[in-house]
């Protein structure tokens, strides 16, 4: 713990226009400062700051607090990072209220984190002057060659700003020996081991010693926000000629696999994978500035992107969005705008990114991109001005899966059970939505893009008669509607197997509006009555529905049977109860239910026995039948 004094003496000595102006172009007015506030897109200044008071405050978006306060914000620091670095600012020494004990050890943590960024850091260094300068590796023409091929020359003539954007980025190469990087950490002083704990070098599995784990590779920096590095990603680049290998005395290795696109560090004590955005160090002020991020898919992207200067750009590091990425990005800016690569598998990302984004508190748009386009192809080949187009007329992400879903000519090229599936899929999309006013807004909209489509000749007026079109478009029996609360219950005793059927449902809408009740032990004793379809789509909604609650609705609806699809769909996208308490009491009363309704089949049964029984004459078997009869009566009355 540091100690008060150390906290008000920073607060004290520290001068926060000096601090605040490295960020903030700061003019005097009286007393104060003003300029253009760093937490919100404005373009009079509301952003002050009092040196006096040792306060800043925005009279726009209303952020204020200390100098503390503005590097946790502005650098994403931790309250204790924020003021130990001001104290060695201000050249104040930290008093620690720890105990002597306790002090060598976050001492000794310290360190040794310390010590491992320090050895990435060395690493970075190695690789940058591996790719340009007196240094350079003869190999390092093929990286070069790489960034030429994407216009980011970094010769003599190159634009500042691709100058600056590696840089920044800390772009170099990693060469192809096998002790590349093993001789430069020795000559360092830096212990292999220490450099095996971020990944960098690999233990050999023979023998002893290590070898480089990123070998001929163009290596990215990846830095967390405060600009430390803490781990790398390599791209792969073009082979060289066995000739080129033999006269830097490196043997080339015949019928070698084709290496990874990239490889990325293993997670270590200082990175941990999902947690941190490539490029959100060099963009923070960018994106702080304009009130919006762009999210791109790959290191590149932001790299030929933020060259171009478009530099409020972020990467998630080879993995999925991840919702700690979304969170660590809301601290910058509450607005992203999806940028994916424009094929299949970009797609499917921006699906995926919704949950995130929404566990994040971020509010998402989507941007399209050409098929086959990715932002760096796209920026490249159509320029900054193209790429702005895209980004302005970017559609709220939730009206864009919408629209992706019911899209006329890949809906039209689906097939039937595709097109059931993307109108269930934007059903569940309506589900997710907790807002009554957006959901309508976000039927509204499907609706009306349902009534683009024509189906079997007719065009529908609303999603709900698009699926009854392309029901009755393929012949099948009709299903349930789309919503539970329409469904008709028949009346008619006749039909007892029907209004069983109906009962089942129910329960097991009970069951997707409230996953829990399958803990409840009184609830699964009264499962037992079910049987069939139901009985199996039951225990599909219990293996898939409990274990994670962001599963997509879809995966799980691929498991269900067709004639209960459209059911659960709209059980997914419209609960019922509102309560699992109530959600219980009428699944218990359903299964009651359902159980009277098995004894009076039975009984029927049973009278149509005893009626064969007593033209035969045997006395005792009908006896029996009677017994029977009688107590599953009994039992009837009970239930009821
Ligand atoms: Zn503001």
């Amino acid at each position: 713990m540091i100690a008060p004094q150390t906290i008000a003496s920073v607060k004290e000595r520290t001068d926060l226009v000096a601090l605040i102006g490295e960020t903030v172009r700061l003019v005097r007015k009286g007393r104060t400062f003003q300029g253009l506030c760093p937490f919100h897109k404005e373009k009079t200044p509301s952003f002050h700051v009092n040196p006096e008071r040792g306060i800043y405050h925005c009279f726009g978006c209303k952020e204020s607090g200390s100098a503390i306060d503005f590097l946790m914000k502005v650098e994403g620091m931790t309250f204790t990072e924020a003021v130990r670095s001001l104290a060695e600012r201000a050249g104040i020494e930290v008093v620690d209220t720890a105990t002597d004990a306790e002090r060598r050890e976050a001492i000794a943590a310290r360190r040794a984190r310390d010590d491992l960024y320090a050895i990435n850091n060395l690493a970075a260094t190695f690789f940058e002057q591996s790719m340009r300068g007196p240094s350079a590796h003869p190999l390092a023409l093929y990286a070069l060659h790489e960034l030429h091929r994407r216009g980011l020359d970094p010769g003599p003539d190159a634009a500042g700003s691709v100058a600056d954007a590696l840089q920044a980025f800390r772009v170099g190469y990693a060469p192809p020996a096998w002790d590349g990087l093993v001789s430069f950490l020795k000559r360092q002083g830096v212990s292999p081991a220490a450099a095996e704990k971020v990944g960098l070098l690999v233990p050999r599995s023979s023998g002893t010693g290590y070898y480089d784990r990123f070998r001929h590779r163009l290596m990215f920096a990846v830095t967390d926000v405060q600009g430390r590095v803490i781990a790398f990603s390599g791209r792969s680049l073009a082979e060289p000629t066995a000739e080129e290998l033999r006269s830097l005395g490196l043997s080339p290795q015949a019928g070698a696999e084709v290496p990874a696109k990239y490889v990325n560090s293993p997670e270590s004590p200082i990175y941990t994978k999902g947690e941190h955005l490539f490029g959100l160090y060099q963009a923070r002020h960018a994106i702080r500035q304009r009130g919006e991020a762009l999210l791109v898919e790959g290191n590149f992207d932001v790299l030929s992107l933020h060259a171009r200067g478009v530099d409020n750009v972020v990467a998630p590091l080879g993995t999925a969005f991840t919702a700690a990425q979304a969170k660590l990005l809301k601290r910058f800016t509450p607005t992203v705008t999806i940028l994916f690569d424009g094929d299949a598998a970009g797609k499917k990302a921006t699906w995926a990114s919704r949950v995130p984004c929404k566990e994040g508190g971020l509010d998402a748009r989507v941007g399209v991109l050409p098929p086959k386009a990715d932002p760096d192809d796209f920026v490249r080949t159509r320029g900054v001005e193209a790429l702005k187009s895209v980004t302005k007329s970017a559609k709220e992400m939730y009206e864009y899966l919408i629209e992706n879903a019911l899209e006329n000519d890949a809906f039209n090229d689906a097939s039937t059970n595709g097109k059931l599936s993307r109108i269930h899929a934007v059903a569940a999309l309506l589900g997710e939505q907790q807002d009554p006013v957006k959901r309508l807004m976000l039927k509204t909209y499907a609706d009306r893009m349902s009534s683009k489509l024509v189906m079997g000749g007719q065009s529908p007026v609303d999603l709900r008669q698009l699926e009854q079109l392309l029901e009755q478009a393929t012949s099948r029996a009709p299903r349930q509607p789309l919503r539970a609360a329409e469904t008709q219950v028949p009346h008619h005793q006749a039909r007892s197997r029907a209004r069983g059927d109906d009962i089942g449902l129910e329960i097991f809408g009970a069951l997707i509006d409230f996953p829990v009740l399958f803990d409840d032990p009184e609830v699964m004793d009264a499962l037992e009555a079910l049987d069939g379809e139901i009985a199996l789509s039951i225990a599909t909604a219990r293996q898939s529905l409990t274990m994670e609650m962001e599963i997509l609705a879809d995966e799980f609806l691929a498991q269900i049977p067709p004639s209960i699809h459209a059911f659960a769909a709209g059980r997914l996208a419209s609960p019922v109860f509102e309560t699992a308490e109530m959600a219980r009491e009428e699944l218990l009363k359903n299964a009651g239910k359902l159980k009277k309704l098995s004894l009076m089949r039975e009984n029927a049964a049973t009278a149509d026995q005893l009626q064969r029984v007593a033209s035969l004459g045997d006395v005792a078997l009908e006896d029996a039948l009677l017994l029977e009869s009688a107590k599953r009566a009994k039992a009837k009355l009970r239930l009821a």
